[in-house]
Parts: C-alpha cells; sequence; structure tokens
C-alpha cells in the first residue's frame, strides 16, 4: 500500500469577515492572542507540505467564529464572542466556514484510501508557552490515538529521529494534549478504518515562534526533516 501525504492547518488565521467585525469589536487583543489562532501554525504547516510534496487545506478564519479543530456538538465550538450571537449567524458561520472545510478534506481523504492509498495526515498546531499559569514543559507534541498502531509507530519513529538530530528538544508525546481527544483527527479516525488513515497533530510550542528568525527557521527544519527520516 502507498503512502500518500496531507497537511492541515485549522488554525492559520485571525481574520473576522466583514460581517462579524462589529461583533468583535473591542475584542482586538483576544483576537491577538493564541485564543483567536495558532502563531506560526501556517508557516509551518506551509513547509511541511511543500517538504512532503503534499496538498495543504488551510483556514485564516479565526477559532472565535468557529473552531474547525472541534466536533459539532462541542460545547465551545463556538467561542464566548459567537455563542450568544443570533442563530442565522451561527449557522452561517457553520455552513460558509465549518462544513466545507471539513467537507474538501474528508473528500480528498476519501478520494486517495478509494485509490487504494493510506493517507498520512499532519494537522499543524502550535501552543501557548503558558496556560492558566501553567508553563507546558515541552518545544514539540506529537498528538496521535495510541490505539492506532500506524500512528503510534510513525510518532515513536519521529521522536526518536529528533533524539538523534536535535537531544536538547522536549519532544513529547499526547502533550500538551490527548491525541484521542476531541477534534479534527479525532473525528476522520471514526470516519476512515486505521489500515486506511494515520491522523498526527503536530503541536509546536509558541515561544519558538515568538523567538523568530533562526531559532525558529532552525526549529522548522528538524522537525520536518526528523519526520522524513521516520517516513523512510
Ligand atoms: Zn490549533
Amino acid at each position: 500500500m502507498t503512502d500518500r501525504h496531507l497537511v492541515t492547518c485549522e488554525h492559520g488565521g485571525n481574520r473576522i469577515p466583514p460581517a462579524c467585525r462589529a461583533l468583535f469589536a473591542g475584542h482586538e487583543a483576544l483576537l491577538a492572542s493564541h485564543r483567536g489562532h495558532d502563531p506560526g501554525a501556517l508557516g509551518l504547516a506551509r513547509q511541511l507540505a511543500a517538504a512532503l510534496d503534499a496538498p495543504l487545506f488551510l483556514s485564516v478564519t479565526s477559532r472565535l467564529l468557529i473552531d474547525l479543530n472541534r466536533s459539532l456538538r462541542h460545547p465551545r465550538l463556538y467561542s464566548e464572542i459567537t455563542r450568544p450571537a443570533p442563530a442565522a449567524l451561527r449557522r452561517a458561520l457553520r455552513d460558509h466556514y465549518y462544513l466545507p472545510y471539513r467537507r474538501r478534506v474528508e473528500e480528498w481523504i476519501a478520494r486517495a484510501t478509494a485509490d487504494g492509498a493510506r493517507v498520512v495526515h499532519l494537522s499543524a498546531h502550535s501552543f501557548t508557552p503558558v496556560l492558566a499559569g501553567e508553563t507546558r514543559n515541552a518545544d514539540v507534541g506529537l498528538l496521535y490515538d495510541p490505539g492506532r498502531p500506524g500512528e503510534r509507530e510513525l510518532c515513536r519513529r519521529w521522536q526518536a529521529a529528533l533524539a538523534v538530530t536535535a537531544p536538547e528538544l522536549r519532544v513529547r508525546r499526547n502533550y500538551p494534549y490527548t491525541g484521542k481527544s476531541d477534534g479534527f483527527t479525532a473525528w476522520l479516525r471514526r470516519r476512515f478504518p486505521a489500515e486506511v488513515y494515520v491522523g498526527i497533530e503536530l503541536e509546536v510550542n509558541q515561544a519558538w515562534v515568538f523567538r523568530g528568525g533562526e531559532p525558529w527557521r532552525q526549529l522548522r527544519g528538524l522537525v520536518i526533516g526528523a519526520l522524513l527520516t521516520a517516513l523512510e
């Protein structure tokens, strides 16, 4: 079975469409924060897609409108700003942003697996260095379902490859979140069996993004280089 690679970026930007700008007036600081988007994730996703020669599906609208990485029934699908908004607006957000994005990715995977391929999906994210007063002690997180052997094995190899090329990096599996918690990959696992779908969320500490320049460029190179080794 051949592997086909796919890269997605659910939290790539903090854009607010004109129809919703009034709703977000006064919330500029929140939009600019990690709550509004994943700083650095889009650049990481683009570089991943280029390295893997893979298609990239991305969103640059803010997760504070509707969170593409949560299931429709999740209580925080909408943010504290859009949850109290009229139902018609919430439906419009779902119909214009959420469903088309999720469907496009799902259809791509369905086509690739129908062609006999196994899909390896990398969903690129970044996490805030400190959440609710707690310092996250990792540079890179690899999120997967431990019950899916293909995901477990790829993450183990990825972590091992990084331990060789970047032993100083703190690379943790299923941290700062568990791969099984509500998210797009968790949804796709229910749709596609483990034999044909491998879904991994790559989480990078935003401290590297804010450091910027050469350190951030090097981190991206190391993480992607190690993934290529792990996929060999
Ligand atoms: Zn994210």
